[in-house]
C-alpha cells in the first residue's frame, strides 16, 4: 500500500505470518523467486539500452509490480518485499549504465558537503520513514541528510549515492554535478 504523508512516500506492507520461505514455490526446477528474478533481469536490459531515466525507484516498483501480474504472481505481490528488488534492480541498471560509458557524473563533492545535516529525533519520527536508498528504516538517533528537494536519507546512503549521481533517487532532483 503507497500513501502521501507531507512531501515523503510511505510504504505500508501487510505481513502475514506467511514467510518468504512460502512465498518461493517451486515451479519444476526454478522457483518463483528465480523467474521473477529473471524478468527483472530483462526489465534492466531494456531500461538501459533505451537509456530510460534508472534514477526512479518508484517506476522500478510499479514495473516489477506490472511484471508479477503479467507472470501471473500478483497474489505474492503483498508478501514481497517490491521495494527492494526495485532497489537492487535500480543499483544494477546505474552500474550497467555506467560501465556502459567513460564517465559517471557524481555529485559535486563540496555541494553535497553542504547538504543539510541532522540527527534524528523524536519528534522527527513521525514524519521519517524509510531510506529509500537502502530500504531501511530511520532510527532514533541517526544521522540523515535532506536535500533540497526534502527527501530525506540516512547520511552514509546518501554519501555513497552521491559518488555514482547526482540526482534524488526518488523525484531526480539535480545537485551540481562534477565537472
Ligand atoms: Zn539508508
Ligand atoms: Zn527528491
Amino acid at each position: 500500500m503507497l500513501s502521501l504523508k507531507g512531501n515523503s512516500i510511505t510504504f505500508t506492507y501487510n505481513l502475514t505470518h506467511v514467510d518468504y520461505e512460502t512465498f518461493i514455490e517451486s515451479y519444476g526446477d526454478i522457483s518463483t523467486d528465480q523467474l521473477i528474478e529473471r524478468k527483472i533481469s530483462d526489465l534492466i536490459k531494456k531500461r538501459v539500452e533505451k537509456k530510460e531515466e534508472l534514477l526512479s525507484l518508484p517506476s522500478w516498483e510499479n514495473q516489477i509490480r506490472e511484471a508479477m501480474t503479467q507472470m501471473g504472481f500478483s497474489q505474492y505481490i503483498y508478501l514481497e518485499n517490491v521495494s527492494r528488488r526495485a532497489y537492487q534492480a535500480m543499483m544494477k541498471a546505474v552500474q550497467m549504465e555506467i560501465s556502459s560509458r567513460s564517465c559517471p557524473v557524481p555529485a559535486d563533492r563540496s555541494t553535497v558537503f553542504e547538504l543539510m545535516r541532522f540527527k534524528v529525533l523524536g519528534p522527527d519520527m513521525d514524519r521519517l520513514d524509510q531510506c529509500m536508498i537502502c530500504v531501511g528504516e530511520m532510527f532514533l538517533a541517526e544521522e540523515a541528510t535532506t536535500l533540497p528537494c526534502s527527501h530525506i536519507f540516512h547520511n552514509s546512503c546518501i554519501e555513497k549515492w552521491f559518488h555514482v549521481g547526482h540526482k534524488c533517487p526518488i523525484c531526480g532532483f539535480k545537485l551540481l554535478s562534477q565537472k
